[in-house]
């Protein structure tokens, strides 16, 4: 059963990568200076396929014992869709309490726009026909944080960071008053991707026949409560 994991690209990978280089290995010393440090005592990626796979079992097990149906019924409609962050520790159907089908949910770093997140949301409002929208930021979010940081020093990261950055820093003004911190930067940020959605050419008809609702809200990692914006 478990004969086609992991798949025949990881293991090209596996075997192409110097073992204790990258992959943790508790009796290798740490080299701070070195850029595989920081992977050290991390799972290698055989071992976090396993998590994943142990935890779905773990799951079906659980979700048969309590008889649920796992596609939530041919008539299942999510009610909401939800844009949040990639942090993990805001895991977005768990901290709002729903189940499986109850809301939509697309996520990036600093629940960044994009064409595929925009999209996401028009395919749940037009075609789920989903009556909320909600941009769902939370506090200590190292996007917004890496953002923060690119306009204090004025250097930007390289790749496809750029783009999160670039997208976050209209947040934080250069010129920045002396009690302006992580946190209203955050809340700034929200703020402009509410705007951003409520401006959608493809959403502007439902909102303004109110037929849907786009709201912002912060999840604060140390309670778990959501504030909305
Ligand atoms: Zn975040």
């Amino acid at each position: 059963m478990a004969a086609d994991f992991p798949p025949f690209g990881w293991r090209v990978i596996l075997t192409s990568v110097e073992p204790g280089r990258l992959f943790s290995d508790p009796t290798a010393a740490p080299n701070p200076l070195h850029p595989a440090a920081r992977y050290l005592g991390r799972p290698n990626p055989v071992e976090a396929l396993a998590r994943l796979r142990a935890g779905n079992a773990r799951f079906t097990a659980r979700a048969a014992h309590l008889g649920d149906t796992f596609n939530g019924g041919v008539d299942a409609q999510p009610f909401a869709v939800v844009v949040g962050c990639i942090d993990a520790r805001v895991a977005v159907e768990t901290v709002l309490g729903q189940g499986i089908g109850a809301i939509c949910v697309a996520r990036s770093a600093g629940h960044v726009l994009d064409r595929a997140v925009l999209g996401s949301v028009e395919f749940a409002v037009t075609e789920l026909q989903v009556p909320l929208v909600v941009v769902l930021g939370h506090d200590d979010c190292r996007a917004v944080a890496a953002a923060y940081e690119a306009v204090r020093t004025g250097r930007r990261p390289a790749g496809g960071r750029q783009f999160l950055i670039d997208q976050i820093t209209p947040a934080i003004p250069a010129a920045r008053p002396v009690d302006y911190n992580l946190d209203k930067a955050t809340r700034s940020h929200i703020h402009r991707t509410v705007a951003a959605l409520k401006q959608a050419a493809h959403l502007k008809e439902a909102l303004m026949t109110r037929r849907i609702d786009i709201v912002g809200a912060i999840y604060r990692l140390e309670n778990g409560r959501i504030e909305m914006l």
